[in-house]
């Protein structure tokens, strides 16, 4: 198992928000956590990537207990997050991004930091071209490439994307998921937090119902998608 949650609590300050949550994403494959507005998604990214603390439960990668790690030694465990804003350096270029993506492998020789960076401009080759640009002058799938990019410079075993499609047009929300979907199939293992339920059913082997802190259903992808209480909720009835 490449992560296991288990009873995770977390909040900010005294607000309680994940009350218990347990999750697993199986090695190589694919998990879409789904939910409504609030209902956590975000919050549990947060947790599991050492951004805010853990109050209650416990954080397996790989078999290593890393709950309570902050976000560096996480990264080094071989966990990497791609954030809902996408956060990227502006006033660095692309190349400088990806570079920074590797911080965590600095130490590891320049002609393996290179093939990591070679594969992940071949899955996003719209990259290449844009090396030498400001992130800022990217277009907004552009932009959640090169944040996905850069998470894979850090090769990680685990990468946890918030929202992946927020905000793109269809096109490239399928292009996006496709190239997760690629990664999967290349061994790494994903969860990614997802408002566009029906982009997350098409690509997903797992998927996680959140509501108000807590998981409230799960199952396999394809099994779950004929659920009644998934398609009313999230498919919009087909
Ligand atoms: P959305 O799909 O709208 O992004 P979500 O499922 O990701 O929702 P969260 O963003 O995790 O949900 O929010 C869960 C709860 O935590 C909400 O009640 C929200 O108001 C609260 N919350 C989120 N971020 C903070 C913060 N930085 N400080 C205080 N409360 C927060």
């Amino acid at each position: 198992m490449s992560l296991e949650v288990r009873g995770l609590s977390a909040g900010y300050g005294r607000l309680s928000v994940l009350h218990g949550l347990d999750l697993e994403a199986a090695d190589g494959r694919l998990v879409a956590v789904i939910g409504a507005n609030g209902a956590g998604k975000t919050t549990l990214l947060r947790a599991l990537s050492g951004l805010i603390p853990v109050s209650g439960g416990s954080v397996t990668l790989a078999g290593v207990d890393v709950t309570g790690y902050g976000p560096e030694r996480l990264a080094r465990e071989g966990l990497a997050h791609v954030p809902e804003n996408r956060l990227v350096f502006p006033s660095l270029t692309v190349e400088d991004n990806l570079r920074l993506g590797a911080y965590t492998r600095r130490r590891e020789p320049a002609a393996e930091r290179r093939r990591v960076r070679d594969r992940a401009l071949a899955l996003f080759p719209r990259l290449e071209p844009r090396l030498q640009q400001a992130p800022g002058t990217l277009s907004g799938g552009e932009q959640q490439m090169l944040a996905i990019a850069r998470g894979l410079m850090a090769r990680p075993r685990v990468l946890v994307l918030d929202e992946p499609s927020v905000g793109l047009a269809p096109r490239l929300v399928g292009e996006i998921f496709a190239a997760l979907g690629r990664l999967r199939d290349d061994g790494l293992t994903l969860v990614a937090v997802e408002q566009n339920a029906r982009a997350a059913f098409a690509v997903a082997d797992h998927v996680y119902v959140m509501d108000r802190g807590r998981v409230v259903l799960h199952g396999d992808a394809a099994t779950l998608a004929s659920d009644p209480r998934v398609t009313a909720a999230f498919l919009g009835g087909g």
